[in-house]
């Protein structure tokens, strides 16, 4: 049967739209070329915020903010239908100095984020510096919500095709068909592209107008006791992320080396260097793992989303950058109103594809 929508690629972002399409009724296929959410998806810290909010324009804070209030709503749905806890945790964000700390408030008080300064010594180790305290940043744990998503679209009947790569758009006049696979064509009443740091290499999608290209991450992660860190630490762009379990990670490195997914000595020794000065805990001795993903890079950090300036039933949902996590369910809920021409939940201009 051929589906209403035929979704290009399954990390958060993938998936997202592929639940909202099928909650709103629509017959629902998703093409993924390795297995789902395994890509930056997994990769990522799950830190629920811009690093730091006022660092970034308009346009990511509108997006970020809407989809972060979706959080409880969404992971509480999500565990229902799969049974797979995401661990949201509103462990708030200590960011330390240097930061500009009236830019900084004055930002927070202009945009309702609730701020407080703190002693770094109430959560790290050693001699105390004041630093800069967001009760409200939530984390959710990336392995876990790919989990819940994969299993949420599979309960709700989305047809997901893994291990099935997207060779090229077929396109007739100004409407897109379907898509060829390395396992022959599959036709789509619509198509979208959601496929993360690829999606601007994908044959017969040139002419969309905004650049997406690949953005190297690499990630350290310790095993520790449960209680040894309490909130994200952030320190000149670089953090430590707590889990429920005692897990910690150290990131990240933002490296431009095109599709190079390889970890690296330097950035093991660099990262293991930041962790272990904040938290002397964190040594060789409890890492336990090392990882890179490719963040879909994008201008400004700024997402497209909404339909191709000339293929007719064609979107895309992608260039998420930094925070695709983050913005998960609120860039889902946007493409899904446009594509039902809806009011949009906030305005659509900045994240236009073209
Ligand atoms: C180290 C690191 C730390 C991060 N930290 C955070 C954070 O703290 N908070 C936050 O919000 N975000 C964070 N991010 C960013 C976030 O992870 C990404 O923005 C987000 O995962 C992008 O999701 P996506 O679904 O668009 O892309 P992806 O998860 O990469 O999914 C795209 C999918 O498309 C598939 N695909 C590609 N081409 C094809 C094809 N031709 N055919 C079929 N399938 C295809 C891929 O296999 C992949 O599974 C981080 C990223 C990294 C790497």
């Amino acid at each position: 049967m051929t589906p209403d929508f035929l979704i290009i690629g399954a990390g958060a972002t993938g998936l997202a739209t592929a639940l909202e399409l099928a909650d709103a009724g629509a017959d629902v296929a998703v093409i993924e070329r390795g297995q789902a959410g395994q890509e930056s998806t997994w990769a990522g810290g799950g830190i629920l915020s811009p690093l730091p909010p006022w660092a970034y324009g308009d346009a990511v804070n509108a997006l970020s903010d809407y989809s972060r209030a979706l959080f409880p709503d969404w992971c509480a749905d999500l565990r229902a239908r799969s049974g797979v806890d995401v661990e949201l945790r509103h462990t708030g964000m200590l960011i330390l100095p240097p930061h500009d700390t009236t830019t900084a408030t004055t930002w927070c008080e202009a945009h309702g984020w609730r701020w407080t300064t703190r002693d770094s010594g109430d959560f790290l180790p050693g001699a105390g510096r004041e630093a800069l305290w967001l009760p409200d940043v939530d984390q959710a744990r990336n392995p876990r919500l790919v989990r819940a998503l994969r299993g949420a679209a599979l309960a709700r009947g989305i047809r997901l095709l893994e291990s099935t790569e997207a060779r090229a758009l077929r396109v007739d006049g100004d409407r897109v068909t379907g898509v060829d696979t390395d396992g022959g064509p599959l036709a789509a009443a619509a198509c979208i592209v959601a496929a993360g740091a690829w999606s601007g290499i994908l044959p017969g999608l040139d002419g969309f107008g905004r650049r997406i290209w690949p953005v190297r991450g690499q990630m350290l992660l310790f095993q520790c006791a449960p209680d040894t860190l309490a909130t994200v630490i952030l320190e000149n762009g670089r953090y430590l992320i707590p889990r429920a379990d005692g897990h910690i990670l150290a990131g990240s490195t933002l490296e431009d080396v095109g599709f190079d997914k390889s970890v690296t000595t330097e950035a093991r020794a660099s990262l293991l260097d930041f962790a272990h000065r904040l938290l002397p805990a964190l040594g060789p001795d409890n890492l336990t793992g090392q990882w890179s993903g490719l963040r879909p890079g994008s201008p400004d950090n700024i997402p497209a989303i909404g339909r191709h300036p000339r293929l007719a039933n064609l979107y895309l949902n992608s260039g998420h950058f930094r925070y695709g996590v983050t913005m998960a369910p609120g860039s889902a809920r946007l493409l899904r109103a446009l594509i039902e021409n809806a009011p949009p939940p906030i305005a659509p201009e900045p994240y236009r594809p073209e």
